[in-house]
C-alpha cells in the first residue's frame, strides 16, 4: 500500500507514520527528515536548502522531487511507501503522479491528518524532535525514547517561523485536498484527538 499524508505542520502526520511504520513495516519517507539530514551533513542541497527552511518557506521542487525520487527507488520502497510532507504543493503531486504512472505504481489514499490552526500553535511550540532519528514528543522528554538521541526544538518551531509556515501550507498545500479528493482517494481523519484515537481511525479509514 502506498500513501501520502496530508495535513498542516504539526497535525501529527510524523506520529501517525511513525506506528504506521512500526505496525506494517512501510517504508517512511519525510522530506523534512531528509532535507533536515542534508543540512546536518553540509551537503550541497543541505546549503541550497537552509535558508529557506529556516523561514518557513518552501524548498525549490527541483530540489526536493530530485530526493524524492531517489528515495522511492531504492529496493525498500517495493514492500509499501508513507509520503510525510510530500507532495507540498500542486506541481509536486503532478509530478508524482507522472512518476508512479511511468513505474505502474498505484498511489492508494492520500490521508489528511485534520488539525484546527489554534491546536496546531500550542503543539509546534511544545514539540521536541530528535536530532538523530527525528522522532517527535512533547518538551518534558530531554532524551529520545526510541534511540536514546539528544531530543532539540526545531528552529522552525519557534513561534516566529511557525506563523509562515501555517501560511505557506494554507497557500500552497491546501489545495491539494481538493486535488486527492477529485481523483477519488482523499480519507480525511480528525487530528485533534490523543494519537492512539487517531491511529485506530487511520487503520480504520485504510482498510488495515
Ligand atoms: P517538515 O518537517 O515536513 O515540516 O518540513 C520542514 C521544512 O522542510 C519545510 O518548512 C520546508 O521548508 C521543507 N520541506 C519539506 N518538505 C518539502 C517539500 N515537499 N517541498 C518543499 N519544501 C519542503
Amino acid at each position: 500500500m502506498n500513501i501520502v499524508l496530508l495535513g498542516a505542520p504539526g497535525a501529527g502526520k510524523g506520529t501517525q507514520a511513525q506506528k504506521l511504520v512500526e505496525e506494517f513495516g512501510f517504508v517512511h519517507i519525510s522530506t523534512g527528515d531528509l532535507l533536515r539530514k542534508a543540512v546536518k551533513a553540509g551537503t550541497r542541497l543541505g546549503r541550497q536548502a537552509k535558508s529557506y527552511m529556516d523561514s518557513g518557506k518552501l524548498v525549490p521542487d527541483e530540489l526536493v522531487i530530485g530526493l524524492v525520487k531517489e528515495r522511492l527507488s531504492e529496493p525498500d520502497a517495493k514492500v509499501g511507501w508513507i509520503l510525510d510532507g510530500f507532495p507540498r504543493n500542486t506541481p509536486q503531486a503532478v509530478t508524482l503522479d507522472s512518476e508512479l504512472k511511468s513505474f505502474e505504481v498505484t498511489l492508494d489514499a492520500a490521508l489528511l491528518v485534520d488539525v484546527e490552526e489554534d491546536v496546531i500553535l500550542n503543539r509546534l511550540s511544545s514539540r521536541r524532535t530528535c536530532r538523530s532519528c527525528g522522532y517527535t514528543a512533547t518538551a518534558d522528554v530531554s532524551v529520545c525514547p526510541r534511540c536514546g538521541g539528544q531530543m532539540y526544538q526545531r528552529d522552525d518551531d519557534k513561534p516566529s517561523t511557525i506563523k509562515e509556515r501555517l501560511r505557506t501550507y494554507q497557500i500552497q498545500t491546501a489545495p491539494l485536498i481538493e486535488y486527492y479528493r477529485g481523483h477519488g482517494i482523499l480519507k480525511k481523519v480528525n487530528g485533534a484527538r490523543s494519537a492512539e484515537a487517531v491511529y485506530s481511525d487511520v487503520k480504520e479509514l485504510l482498510g488495515l
